[in-house]
């Protein structure tokens, strides 16, 4: 398993591409993202979304006009992207609309996608739809906006967060994962559950 990283948009936001032997999977789609795995020949099997965020689908369309199917777990939301915040910036980053195939649930888990395993964990808090995706074997986890390097958990004082159900789903559904998993989050470099459980002050 090979996993390169995209970091585009102005929130420098990660879109990760895992290959395997047999297929290879996009993890989330911020801007670029759809170059970035042309770029390397690689058609993904399908694209996973942590959660609707603008910054996480800007080129989501762009996988979905392209036949790649997309897994998330609300269907196409303007309100999720946080159309409304972004318009109250200033900002003219328009969204183009992208179908939702498959909603993950985590009755559905784990998710077998190019021979691997995606484990679905419900994490809400940051956003009423994030999950993250575990892969057991490698001992990886997606994390999405939940978990950051050195410290940081994922904002909450956008429209829909809640930091008490946030910091319940990193302590219920993140920190029982072995110490040794490496988290790769949506923002910044990666870090591991271990480190996390001693640097985090959100976890004290
Ligand atoms: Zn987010």
């Amino acid at each position: 398993m090979n996993i390169s990283t995209h970091c585009g948009g102005f929130c420098q936001t990660n879109g990760y591409l895992i290959e395997t032997g047999n297929g290879a999977v996009a993890i989330d789609a911020p801007e670029g993202m759809f170059h970035f795995c042309k770029q390397k020949g690689v058609k993904p099997t399908g694209l996973l979304l942590t959660h609707q965020h603008f910054d996480h689908v800007e080129d989501a369309a762009l996988f979905h006009e392209n036949g790649i199917p997309i897994y998330a777990s609300e269907p196409f939301s303007r309100d999720l992207q946080l159309e409304g915040l972004l318009r109250t910036w200033g900002l003219t980053i328009q969204i183009e609309e992208f179908a939702v195939e498959h909603i993950l649930a985590t009755e559905n888990s784990p998710l077998p996608l190019a021979d691997l395993e995606f484990e679905l964990r419900a994490v809400p808090g940051h956003s009423p739809d994030s999950f993250v995706f575990h892969v057991a074997l490698f001992q990886k986890l997606f994390g999405g906006d939940t978990l950051f390097a050195d410290g940081g958990i994922g904002r909450t004082d956008f429209p829909h967060g809640d930091h008490d159900l946030l910091i319940r789903s990193i302590r219920e559904q993140l920190l029982p994962l072995p110490a040794n998993t490496e988290i790769l989050p949506g923002h910044g470099p990666s870090t591991t559950i271990g480190q996390e459980i001693v640097k985090n002050p959100y976890l004290a």
